[in-house]
């Protein structure tokens, strides 16, 4: 069975068309600047040559056709019809407090959707557009909607409830949900088995570190807390996040600088986080560098990005009273070995203990905790196409 899994962006549409047989990606690709003159379709099929469309793609349905000719080209196809493809896996970011798991599309589906564009604006509307573009141009084929929120649906309601009045939670549903949530499902799932440990009851920290960052605690694969909120502005220093601040800085800067509150979130959410602590970057790669070079906002800024994690992952272990395994995951859990180090080296009251010669290593699921670490510390890729793709085959 062949499953076509499904990012949609406002202006972008990620795809990747994956085997469920042996869980190989066939293709992969992404159209950008949809709606935006000059976009592109750049498509990758397994064992090629990149390969780029360069088509205009008005809106998502046009962009969803490309995709489909792409895959089904004689040269540059892995299909021979669309036929070959059995579902459809979306990435929807916000289900509000409705689903907590993966579910097939069908109207109420997108009705809620729908109804969580005030709590997703920038996503669930260009997720629904790519919905209905799969249904338009596959009429008939199931789709089947993964939400980022679903695995922070299963936080008690002492970690998920803001101390604010309690008429806003019913008004609008304001409450912690937590994102990230078919990496933080995918990586703690495989860490349980990579650790050889009990599904049942495991419990299971990952650490997904990347531009954005996240932190989950999972006992038996049930989410207990995670560091994101209402948004996924809250929680760990991110490339351009800020990440937890206090409410009271807000109206400070706003009535400072006479702007909005709206461009005052602007700011904390794009111009925040390590490119705003040092004005240079928001890849960690340049921030490490500018550090080597003994710029001292660089040294800070990481510093500060590590200092949270370790707290964090601190509270996360008194919230389970202990932790079985501990899982970097993401572009920095995956890459940077002094990271993991740094967090690792601070867990030790935990009895957490890294081996250095294997935690220098790169992108693979490796074990990176000494034998007689009590705790299982490891960097696990995540993989949130394949993670989307077996929901999919699962519901289907
Ligand atoms: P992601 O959002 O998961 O794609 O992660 C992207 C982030 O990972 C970027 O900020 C990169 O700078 C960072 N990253 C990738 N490789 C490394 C590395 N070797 N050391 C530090 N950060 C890295």
């Amino acid at each position: 069975m062949k499953i076509l899994v499904i990012n949609c962006g406002s202006s972008s549409l990620k795809y990747q068309l994956i085997d469920m047989e042996n869980e190989n990606v066939l293709a992969k690709g992404l159209c950008e600047r949809i709606g935006i003159a000059g976009s592109k379709l750049t498509h990758k099929p397994a064992g090629k040559g990149e390969f780029v469309i360069e088509k205009e793609m008005p809106d998502h349905k046009v962009a969803v056709q490309l995709v489909l000719d792409a895959l089904q080209d004689a040269e540059h196809g892995v299909i021979a019809s669309k036929d070959d493809i059995s579902a459809i896996g979306h990435r929807v970011l916000h289900a509000g407090t409705v689903y907590s798991d993966s579910i097939v599309v069908n109207e109420d589906v997108k009705r809620v959707i729908r109804e969580c564009f005030p709590l997703g604006p920038l996503h669930n509307p260009a997720n629904l557009i790519g919905i209905e573009a799969c249904e338009h141009a596959m009429p008939g084929k199931p789709n089947v909607a993964v939400f980022d929120t679903a695995f922070g649906m299963s936080m008690p309601e002492k970690a998920c409830m803001y101390a604010i009045p309690h008429e806003y939670y019913e008004k609008y549903g304001i409450r912690r949900y937590g994102f990230h949530g078919t990496s933080h499902k995918f990586v703690s799932g495989e860490a349980i088995k990579f650790a050889g440990l009990d599904p049942e009851t495991a419990k299971v920290i990952v650490c997904h570190l990347g531009n954005g960052a996240s932190i989950s605690a999972s006992i038996g694969g049930k989410c207990v807390d995670t560091s994101m909120g209402l948004t996924p502005l809250e929680g760990l220093i991110m490339g351009t996040r800020s990440g937890d601040v206090d409410p009271a800085v807000v109206q400070f800067i706003c009535n400072h600088e006479n702007i909005s509150v709206d461009e005052m979130l602007d700011i904390l959410n794009k111009k925040s986080g390590i490119l705003g602590m040092t004005g240079i970057s928001s890849d960690f790669r340049d921030v490490e560098k500018a550090k080597e070079e003994g710029n001292h906002l660089a040294e800070v800024a990481l510093d500060a990005f590590r200092y949270r994690v370790i707290k964090y992952v601190g509270a996360y272990i008194a919230a389970m009273n202990g932790v079985d395994a501990i899982a970097f995951t993401a572009g920095v859990g995956e890459n940077d070995a002094d990271t993991r180090k740094e967090v690792c080296d601070s867990l030790t009251y935990a009895g957490v203990k890294i081996d250095e010669e294997a935690n220098n290593v790169r992108g693979k699921a490796t074990m990176i905790s000494a034998p007689d670490s009590k705790v299982k510390v490891m960097l696990m890729p995540t993989n949130e196409e394949l993670a989307i793709a077996r929901e999919t085959l699962a519901l289907v």
